[in-house]
């Protein structure tokens, strides 16, 4: 099957070019600035920007968190993350069962995608607990039959791994060209100050944000960075950076020329703040870990990634209802599941907020959402990329369109959106994943089961 995209500019992560591109059977054939092909299928893009397929390397479909789990399947949440123009997920698994190895969750988390999926997916592999000979010969073993090769970690939370077992992952992984990605932030300051909120009753949403302040995660990425860098600088990515802090962290790291690590920050850390928290009860749509932050660290992170500074953008969607779910935490935060919908609104916010605003530019774009987390997870060239043998993983955008957010008309199973109301400039026209138009006008036409396990190869950061 043949399909030429007419009359479109083609965005990459270095430039934006008048092009067109013709695929054959799921693969980008060729891309010129005028492609003859009368057998082919039309689809006229002028005025339009083709965006390679973006990529989020970090949502967390299914999640189980014991007492509940993620209001998004495989399936629910991936429809939706093809609605924002997402055509790979990479998603982080729950910790499996006290004193589960890591093939335990790759079993688990196949039962849970394969057949689900309607976009390309992977995982990243977990760590929990503790790291010991078994723990390392499984990785091994992970990365080599199933193309595993990120493995995440934690600095809080009950199967949180202590220094000593994180500077063992570290060497290990620096011997076998693993990525370890990482929660950063500080176990003992939270856990002191959620106790305190505890003895003090101040339990109501505004009270998360404070349990949780910039500082836990400085520290934490601080210390991941140097115990990285007396590694050997061991291949390193820190997810989900939330503060200005942080971000100064990340700098003075790469003043000293430490070079084997990627930082993600998240749409909501750069487009909303922690007057979210103000309102008891709306406040538990915005329980994550990290918290929402203040103007100044969403301002240092936008100054961040204009300048470079940052590698990818991705979402940390771990979506739970607001009527039920989200009410567990309504007299005490802490036993409010963490997490919040987005894998859909991060294309556009970033379009938007970003590259129409002039925070970014279009290339700048494409490399935060699609090239760089392509890179960076051993999927490029296949993905991150309009170019001649690369999948045809394309967004096609129209700039002229405007639209608002809101619940309403998103695709995933949350109740609601963090960003209701806010006015979206530019529209995703459509969608196609290898080939395959499986988004028109805000409609779903992909088939449940579509989306193909993908096997990835080391990352550009080792
Ligand atoms: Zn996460």
């Amino acid at each position: 099957m043949k399909t030429v995209i007419k009359n479109g500019t083609v965005v990459s992560d270095s430039d934006c070019l008048q092009a067109d591109v013709l695929i054959e059977d799921g693969i980008i054939s060729e891309v010129s600035s005028s492609i003859a092909a009368p057998d082919a299928e039309l689809i006229d893009a002028k005025d339009k920007l083709l965006l390679p397929g973006a990529v989020d390397a970090h949502t967390h479909m299914d999640l189980d968190v014991g007492f509940t789990r993620a209001c998004d399947d495989f399936f629910s949440g991936t429809v939706a993350a093809a609605a924002g123009g997402t055509t790979t997920i990479i998603d982080h698994m729950a910790f499996g069962p006290k004193g589960a190895y890591p093939w335990h969750q790759v079993k688990e988390y196949h039962s849970l995608a394969d057949g689900n999926a309607v976009i390309d997916y992977s995982f990243h592999g977990v760590l929990q607990e503790r790291a010991d000979d078994r723990t390392f010969a499984e990785i091994r073993e992970i990365a080599e039959k199933e193309g595993i090769t990120s493995f995440k970690l934690y600095l809080t939370y009950d199967m949180m791994l202590h220094d000593k077992d994180v500077f063992a992952v570290l060497n290990e992984a620096k011997r076998n060209n693993i990525l370890i990605t990482v929660h950063c932030e500080n176990d003992g300051i939270i856990n002191y100050l959620r106790d305190r909120c505890g003895e003090e009753h101040k339990l109501s949403a505004a009270f998360h944000p404070k349990s949780r302040p910039p500082d836990a995660e400085a520290e934490a990425v601080n210390r991941m960075l140097y115990m990285a860098e007396c590694a050997g600088e061991a291949p390193l990515y820190i997810v989900h950076l939330s503060s200005e802090a942080g971000v100064r962290e990340v700098i003075a790291a790469r003043k000293r020329g430490q070079k084997h690590f990627g930082v993600e920050t998240c749409p909501q850390y750069l487009v909303l703040n922690d007057s979210l928290y103000d309102d008891p009860c709306e406040g538990l749509k915005a329980i994550m870990s990290p918290p929402l932050r203040k103007d100044s660290d969403r301002f240092c992170l936008w100054e961040a990634l204009k300048n470079d500074i940052l590698d990818t953008v991705a979402t940390d969607h771990c979506p739970f209802t607001f009527k039920e779910q989200k009410q567990r935490g309504k007299d005490d935060f802490r036993l409010c599941p963490n997490g919040a919908p987005g894998v859909e609104e991060r294309l556009p916010l970033l379009f938007s907020e970003g590259y129409m605003k002039k925070r970014l530019s279009l290339p700048q774009l494409v490399k935060y959402v699609s090239t760089n987390p392509a890179r960076i997870f051993g999927l490029y060239p296949k993905k991150g990329v309009i170019r001649p043998g690369s999948d045809a993983d394309i967004v096609i955008m129209d700039p002229g369109k405007s639209y608002t957010l809101t619940g309403e008309t998103i695709h995933g199973n949350a109740d609601y959106t963090c960003y209701e109301g806010i006015g979206i400039k530019g529209a995703i026209d459509m969608v196609l994943l290898r080939g395959e138009v499986i988004v028109r006008d805000n409609k779903f036409l992909g088939k449940k089961g579509n989306g193909r396990y993908l096997k990835r190869g080391i990352s550009s950061l080792c």
